[in-house]
């Protein structure tokens, strides 16, 4: 059977396409900075592991910005970060001296890397110092601080966007137009998981609720909640979902497994499972006419798709700086934010919503 589907060679480069597009080209701006604008510097803060192993290494595949600082509680680090990334030392910031970043023009970005319940005060500091702010997922841990900080960027003049990578990778892009656009019908069925084992005892990710939030479903699982929203174009309107624990002296206050189902307006149904004792990394849509996804789905590394049988084949993005490019964009041509704060905060809404239902064992309604 002929699947309206381009072979793998084109997608390939119906990749390489959209991938460009992510970075667009300054001249398709009329209004735009021209291609010798330069790069707009970005301060790191909070240099633990996915500041120090994903997002410094990927400023060496951005456009339009560029490592310009760091901020940072440790000596030792700002003092190898200095030498390895040569950055200045009146671009070198403690959590106590950062506010007076706000007089330094060489910054014009702060991105917040720390523990999640810290990502409120850190980005309402970086917008009262006028600076541009990039938050990572999940954006905090509750519907009410996801808002403060929306208000505080408003308040500031200052765009904020999510470090939700995935939204600028190829694949999950074309898992969007496959299901918005219905190419294979509408959209009825989701299965989504995303678990890794390894509860670690020194992490604050796995012994502290008040810095988590919650366990895997804050940690991961929202990458579940975002896949089957934008596969699906529409916003949950009901809820179930299911915890459990098999290691009750690990993990305290947070779950260690979660399932829930999420159910859509247009009658498809997203069903996702999270966990730090299990491994799993996968999407899979099922349409009236066919059924296609990505494993893995979620990770920085390769991913690779499918639709039916045929492969959409397989290639490695670099999704944290199309992601920081976007934005670099947003600023300077003053276009919207697509990983906005709103975007952060429903996610959030839907995070609240599984903990209750999990909780109580009903089914939770979610008003329109
Ligand atoms: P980490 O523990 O490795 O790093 C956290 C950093 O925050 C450390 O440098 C730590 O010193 C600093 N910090 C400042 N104040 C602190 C305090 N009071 N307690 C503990 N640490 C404090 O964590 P990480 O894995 O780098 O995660 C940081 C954030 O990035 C989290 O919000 C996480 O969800 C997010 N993250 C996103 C992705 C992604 O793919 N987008 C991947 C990993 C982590």
């Amino acid at each position: 059977m002929n699947y309206p589907y381009p072979t793998r060679r084109e997608f390939i480069r119906k990749s390489a396409q959209t991938a460009a597009l992510l970075a667009l080209p300054n001249f398709l701006y009329s209004a735009g900075p021209t291609h010798e604008s330069p790069k707009l510097g970005v301060a790191l803060l909070g240099l633990g592991n996915y500041a120090t192993n994903q997002l410094a290494p990927s400023f060496a595949h951005t456009r339009h910005c560029r490592l310009a600082g760091i901020v940072t509680g440790s000596p030792e680090k700002a003092d190898s970060w200095k030498k390895r990334y040569q950055i200045p030392d009146n671009n070198i910031y403690d959590y106590d001296n950062f506010d007076s970043i706000k007089d330094n023009p060489d910054i014009d970005v702060v991105y917040v890397v720390t523990p999640n319940a810290l990502h409120l005060p850190f980005a309402a500091r970086a917008a009262r110092a006028g600076k541009h702010v990039i938050c990572e997922k999940p954006m905090e841990i509750s519907v009410g601080r996801c808002r403060q900080m929306i208000e505080a960027c408003e308040k500031a003049g200052v765009k904020l966007q999510i470090g939700y990578r995935l939204q600028y990778d190829p694949f999950h892009q074309e898992l969007k137009r496959l299901g918005t656009e219905q190419i294979y019908g509408k959209v009825k069925v989701i299965h989504s998981a995303f678990s890794f084992y390894g509860i670690n005892s020194d992490n604050w990710r796995f012994t502290d609720p008040k810095l988590s939030g919650g366990g895997p479903l804050m940690d991961v699982g929202i990458y579940c909640i975002q896949g089957a929203r934008y596969a699906t174009g529409e916003e949950p309107m009901a809820i179930t979902a299911q915890g459990y624990k098999s290691i009750p002296e690990k993990l305290p206050g947070m779950e260690e497994t979660i399932c829930w189902q999420m159910e859509f307006p247009g009658g498809a149904v997203a069903n996702c499972t999270s966990s730090y004792v299990a491994h799993d990394n996968h999407i899979r849509v099922s349409a009236e006419k066919g059924a296609y996804g990505l494993y893995p789905a979620f990770t920085y590394g390769t991913l690779a798709g499918y639709v039916n049988d045929q492969s959409m084949g397989e290639h490695s993005h670099h999704q944290q700086a199309a992601q920081m490019d976007a934005f670099a964009l947003n600023i300077t041509q003053d276009t919207p934010v697509v990983a906005s704060g709103e975007e952060g905060m429903r996610d959030m809404k839907y995070i609240e919503a599984i903990y209750e239902a999990a909780r109580t064992g009903e089914r939770v309604e979610l008003p329109g």
